[in-house]
């Protein structure tokens, strides 16, 4: 069997990508790996990676991954950087695409990160979201290049 593409849209294949990170939150050696850890962690629902790369301040009690109904479609890293002074805080700047309910939404954020000891935590965020009406005969935003009704609007 053919191994399956990562979820965070990096091209690689999962095993060699988000999943080692899944299983080792110590194999995150940039913010930048984190992020699409937990972007991955978010498809796969994996409510223990999340809580564990978050950093302890700001930490929710628990992410209600088994009732959300998002579907997740892309992930855009448009930018990264690690503090060079101190080089334990850094920030990602990317886009998700999801469809929540009946609507397509495109989350940009700009998140902060920290690190501690070795391992990256993921500490706050700022974002904005936009959202549209979902038309079914567009192209996918995926990036698949089909028609989102025969994409990843199905199933
Ligand atoms: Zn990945
Ligand atoms: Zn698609």
């Amino acid at each position: 069997m053919k191994d399956q593409k990562c979820y965070c849209c990096s091209d690689l294949e999962f095993s060699k990508c988000c999943q080692p990170v899944l299983n080792d939150h110590g194999k995150a050696t940039s913010p930048e790996m984190l992020m699409r850890s937990r972007y991955t962690a978010y498809v796969v629902k994996d409510e223990r990676h999340l809580l564990a790369t978050w950093a302890p301040s700001t930490r929710p009690q628990s992410v209600a991954l088994d009732k959300d109904q998002t579907k997740w479609l892309q992930l855009r890293i448009h930018d990264h950087t690690v503090d060079i002074g101190s080089g334990d805080t850094g920030e990602v700047d990317f886009q998700a695409t999801f469809i929540a309910g009946d609507e397509l939404c495109h989350m940009k954020e700009r998140s902060r990160f920290i690190c501690k000891k070795g391992f990256w935590y993921y500490l706050d965020g700022e974002n904005s979201i936009e959202k549209k009406p979902i038309n079914r005969k567009a192209v996918c935003p995926c990036g698949s290049g089909k028609k989102f009704k025969r994409c990843c609007l199905t199933g």
